[in-house]
């Protein structure tokens, strides 16, 4: 194929073998986050440039490196989201429906886009699951986004592999603190960090932190410590969150160099990371913005919020196992029909039967056939049973009802009770 009729590098077919699994993940995030009380909201995947770089900041990776930026027609410049939490909080400014302290559960879904090197789990378009909390600013909204994860990973099967790290980086006066502390240390050993850390030290210092360079986080053993900065009022919020976390027994490490690519975060930061994966270990991240609402323009007003990276925890279902084995039957029962006639009441019984069980998978036979090829196809499909229609059926109103998996042999089933026969086979979702 030309290269022009290929999909662009690092953006993703997600194939039919792969939605069920997909529509699986997303029902079961999207089931828990109603019965905890959020709601979705919808935004658009196309913001002003400048909302990004307000809000993620100007020396982060993504604004710098990363963003899906041009000109729309009359010149305004325009950005692919990179992520979700700069609409949301843009839509909600615009609409109004924080103000007066009004609280906000808020959740989205949809895809993002970065451009990095793609790789297994590093993608051009990838797709999160995130949320939003306006409003509140005590540990237990922290928690209760926390617990929820863990929740989800019970439901999924994946507590086992997943660890979760937290962090405070405190209010913005004792990180602003801290940051000085760093950069004094940082800078007395200037010429023995590596490039991009020097670079950082000067846009960007807490992102020293989590450099890759070995050298460099050599220096770091002996860099000042985030936790010893941390006024009362962080540490009672980071104390509050842990207390909350141990009561319910969800277990994690405090990661001291956790400090999050973005520059929004204040108090907790916290990821879900995985050994599962190779090198792209985080499946969620999140943490507190208490400051970004009002940078943004908006009245003071906390946040805290995380995203999960969909593509990587399906990678991690599929690694581990977790598929659910009904996932891989799409079709409950397959209708075969031999003849004009015999069609148009195959299809008449059908729909019968589909006002009599919504949730039924049948699956009706297009483009007639021999009994041969008929029966082929329904083997094809996964049905459990196939149902048989041809003139002998259609002359007594009854129809062929047939196993196609394992034991049972094939017996006619009155039209009349076709509906009941079938409640009583099909388990139905
Ligand atoms: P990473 O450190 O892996 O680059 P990040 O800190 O840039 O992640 P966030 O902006 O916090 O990621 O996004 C939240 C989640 O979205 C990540 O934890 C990850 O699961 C997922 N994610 C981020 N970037 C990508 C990507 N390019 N491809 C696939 N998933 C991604
Ligand atoms: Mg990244």
């Amino acid at each position: 194929m030309s290269k022009s009729l290929q999909a662009i590098r690092g953006m993703n077919d997600i194939l039919p073998e792969q939605t069920p699994l997909w529509r699986y993940f997303e029902g079961t995030v999207a089931r828990l986050l109603d019965n905890y009380g959020y709601r979705q909201i919808r935004m658009p995947i196309v913001e002003f440039t400048e909302l990004f770089k307000r809000s993620i900041g100007e020396v982060t990776d993504i604004v710098e490196k990363e963003m899906y930026t041009f000109d729309d027609r009359n010149g305004d410049s325009l950005t692919l989201r990179p992520e979700g939490t700069a609409a949301c909080v843009r839509a909600v400014l615009e609409h109004g429906i924080t103000g007066g302290g009004q609280v906000q559960k808020l959740w989205y879904i949809g895809p993002m886009f970065r451009h990095e090197r793609p790789q297994k789990g590093r993608y051009r378009q990838f797709h999160q699951i995130g949320l939003e909390v306006f409003n509140l600013d005590g540990p237990d909204i922290d928690a209760e986004l926390i617990v929820m994860t863990w929740r989800l990973w019970g439901e999924l099967g994946l507590r086992d592999a997943v660890k979760l790290e937290l962090n405070s980086l405190g209010t913005s006066e004792s990180r602003g603190r801290y940051r000085e502390a760093l950069v004094e240390f940082l800078s007395a050993h200037l010429d023995k960090l590596d490039e991009d850390s020097q670079r950082r030290l000067k846009t960007n210092p807490l992102r020293v932190l989590d450099t890759k360079n070995a050298d460099t986080q050599a220096i770091l053993v002996d860099a000042p410590k985030m936790a010893d900065y941390l006024d009362d009022e962080s540490r009672a919020h980071f104390e509050g969150l842990k207390a909350r976390l141990d009561a319910v027994g969800i277990p994690y490490v405090i990661n001291p160099k956790l400090v999050r690519g973005l520059d929004y975060y204040s108090k907790t930061v916290f990821e879900w990371v995985t050994d599962k994966l190779g090198a792209q270990g985080t499946v969620c991240a999140g943490g507190r913005y208490d400051g970004l609402v009002e940078q943004m323009g908006g009245k003071p007003t906390p946040g805290v919020g995380f995203a999960m990276g969909i593509e990587r925890l399906v990678l991690m279902l599929e690694a581990l196992d977790k598929v659910p084995e009904e996932l891989s039957r799409q079709v409950d029962v397959y209708l075969c029909a031999f003849g004009e006639a015999a069609e148009l009441a195959a299809l008449a019984l059908s729909e019968r039967v589909r006002d009599q069980l919504p949730n039924l998978r049948l699956q009706i036979n297009a483009g007639a056939g021999s009994f041969k090829s008929q029966f082929k196809k329904a083997d094809k499909s996964g049905a459990l049973y196939a149902l048989i229609l041809g003139d002998d059926e259609l002359a007594q109103q009854v129809v062929g009802f047939k196993p196609l998996r394992g034991q049972g042999e094939q017996q006619s089933i009155a039209w009349d009770a076709l509906a009941a026969h079938l409640a009583t086979c099909v388990v139905q979702g």
